[in-house]
């Protein structure tokens, strides 16, 4: 199947050739240097993010993080013509059966209120002894390319809830996390120690194979 005419969408960049749909600029230079160093002859201004451009809004009303990840890239496929990526990430707590998961976002019910979120995880474990205490954060990062061929692609990080904050680099939850092996939270990391061992890493490594077969 060929690919259909890319459409005319305000505040495309020419020359764009990967579109990122996500706003978050701490993704896209992440995404940036991961595929520049994957990917023959791609520059990293040749990888944007749909921050400025007008894309359809996208309800995530999938169950999982690969659904929602999908949702997001095929709109920004259908919508530019250009291949897209998107991610869906979250933190898994064992002795939550894996929740906060696909709500992590808006675990205490405001979207975004990482401090809230951070208070109510650490009061709902407060009587979790240490042994109980692992969580894993998880991404999965859904590639879309405009004759619909689709690649998802799962990246986790295991570690273990502390009992209070540490460090103030990252985000999320990143303060009460400290990643398997690690002696500092995900927040005391270099965003390069970060990326190295991250779910977010681990998923946009794994399509940086697939972004270089369909560039081609
Ligand atoms: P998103 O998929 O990037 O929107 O992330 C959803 C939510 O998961 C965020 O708001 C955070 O609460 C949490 N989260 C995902 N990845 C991370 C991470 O690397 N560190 C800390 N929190 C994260």
């Amino acid at each position: 199947m060929s690919a259909p005419a890319a459409p005319s969408v305000a505040g495309l960049p020419t020359g764009a050739r990967v579109i990122l749909a996500s706003h978050n600029a701490k993704k896209l230079r992440e995404l940036q240097r991961i595929l520049v160093t994957a990917v023959p002859h791609l520059a990293a201004h040749q990888i944007i993010s749909s921050a400025g451009i007008e894309l359809p809004d996208v309800v995530e009303d999938q169950v999982t993080f690969e659904g929602n990840a999908l949702l997001k890239a095929r709109s920004a496929a259908a919508a530019t013509g250009l291949l897209a990526v998107a991610d869906d990430s979250g933190l898994a707590v064992d002795v939550l059966g894996g929740a906060p998961g696909i709500f992590s976002a808006r675990w205490s019910g405001r979207h975004g209120d990482d401090e809230a979120n951070n208070d109510l995880l650490l009061a709902q474990l407060s009587d979790v002894p240490d042994r109980h205490r692992g969580a894993r954060f998880v991404c999965a990062a859904a590639l879309v390319a405009p004759d619909g061929s689709e690649h998802v692609e799962r990246g986790e990080m295991r570690g273990v809830l502390l009992r209070e904050r540490h460090g103030e680099g990252g985000f999320g939850y990143d303060p009460l996390f400290r990643p398997a092996g690690q002696t500092r939270s995900a927040a005391e990391l270099s965003p390069d120690e970060k990326d190295a061992i991250s779910h977010r890493g681990t998923a946009f490594r794994a399509i940086a194979p697939h972004v270089a077969r369909l560039l081609g």
